[in-house]
């Protein structure tokens, strides 16, 4: 039968220091075998709440649980739980073979048991045969795998990771993104990773935790967290938005008015307790709004405003256009990939569109 507990369950979990509340009540599930990223800005209480899980540190308050079992008073080595730090912590007078070996040989296991299992965990991260080499032979994505490995030979059942990617250059960081993610599958371990790098948590994660202030703001799969962010935190951290300051006009049914200085916009937000004279913020994704030549055409209850072309971006497929509409707004907006826009230039009048579908909108009092 297959085992649907999930294997870490934290609950209310709270870490007070002195009077200063790191983490506040924090509660989450990772299902097994799932990857699990917290994803905040610094001094959330990311680490904290890593250490917490890995026994360096103990809750205020709340439970933490592993394969059902409460790890309350259960020090970090009887912990079914290994960690991946920053800068890995690999021993630089020890060969590969001897790093990978280390717990195994402080948990009494006999020489030729760990030889077989270094050989094999050295196999399934794609370095075979490096058993005897110096670590300083290796690449920075080649330590990265090393480390991991070092913690997957001791079979946990949740490997926690620390920021691993961060002091890699951008190239190596970004291939190792897709390359975590391969082995976490091919281990099918639970890992829970923590970073402040929004693209890292997108590519890599089941699901993501929003942090901010010690809480989590939001858990869901990265596309629900990228196009249906629930507040105006998780909103602005994750992905790029334009931020606009509005007034709500008018409410009907999920369709909501708003005015900002001398332009108007109509967002759809159903379920949203906004009335008629709040103060929000509107959001809008740069790729969520249309750049076009004309106003015609434009799609039944769509919003469209005249605007002149502020700067041009190039940034290869990433290249966006600041536009300003007739009011002074400034907005950021995606360069088509068409080529039709190859030749724009500062000055140049252009119309933007977007549906109200496109847009997410909060009580400016929640910011
Ligand atoms: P970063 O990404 O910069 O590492 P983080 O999200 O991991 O940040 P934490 O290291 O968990 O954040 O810290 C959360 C807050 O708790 C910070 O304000 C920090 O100063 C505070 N803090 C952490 N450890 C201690 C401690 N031992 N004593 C007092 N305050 C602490």
């Amino acid at each position: 039968m297959t085992d649907t507990n999930p294997d870490l369950v934290c609950r209310d979990l709270t870490k007070d220091f002195d009077s200063f509340r790191a983490v506040d009540h924090v509660s989450f599930d990772v299902p097994k075998g799932s990857f699990f990223s917290i994803l905040g800005p610094s001094g959330c209480g990311k680490t904290t709440l890593l250490r917490m899980i890995a026994g360096f540190q103990s809750p205020t308050s709340g439970d933490l649980q592993i394969k059902g079992k409460s790890m309350i008073g259960v020090p970090p080595n009887k912990r079914p739980v290994s960690m991946v730090f920053q800068h890995l912590a690999l021993f630089p007078t020890m060969n590969i073979g001897d790093n990978v070996g280390f717990g195994l040989r402080q948990r009494g296991v006999a020489r030729t048991e760990i030889a077989r299992r270094v050989d094999e965990v050295l196999d399934r991260v794609g370095l075979p045969g490096v058993a005897a080499r110096r670590i300083n032979q290796l690449s920075g994505g080649q330590k990265q795998r090393v480390a991991i490995a070092r913690c997957m030979v001791l079979e946990p059942d949740v490997l926690l990771l620390d920021e691993p990617l961060g002091a890699l250059d951008l190239k190596l960081r970004e291939h190792m993104k897709v390359e975590l993610k391969s082995l976490q599958a091919a281990f099918d371990t639970t890992f829970v990773y923590i970073t402040h790098d929004q693209s890292e948590a997108l590519v890599m994660s089941d699901n993501i935790a929003v942090m901010n202030h010690g809480r989590f703001e939001q858990i869901g799969p990265p596309h629900e967290i990228y196009h249906k962010p629930d507040t105006a935190f998780v909103a602005g951290f994750v992905g790029d938005a334009n931020k606009i300051d509005a007034k709500v006009a008018s409410v009907n049914g999920a369709m909501v008015t708003l005015t900002s200085v001398g332009a108007e916009m109509r967002v759809e937000a159903p379920g949203s307790e906004l009335i008629a004279g709040q103060e929000a913020q509107v959001f809008l994704r740069p790729e969520a709004v249309e750049l076009t030549k004309s106003d015609h055409g434009a799609g039944e209850g769509d919003n469209v405003s005249a605007c002149t072309v502020d700067a041009v971006l190039f940034n290869g497929a990433n290249s966006s256009v600041i536009v300003r509409d007739q009011a002074g707004h400034l907005m950021n907006v995606a360069m088509p990939q068409t080529g039709s826009f190859s030749g724009l230039q500062v000055g140049d009048a252009v119309f933007t569109r977007w549906h109200p579908s496109q847009a997410r909108c909060y009580p400016a009092a929640t910011v």
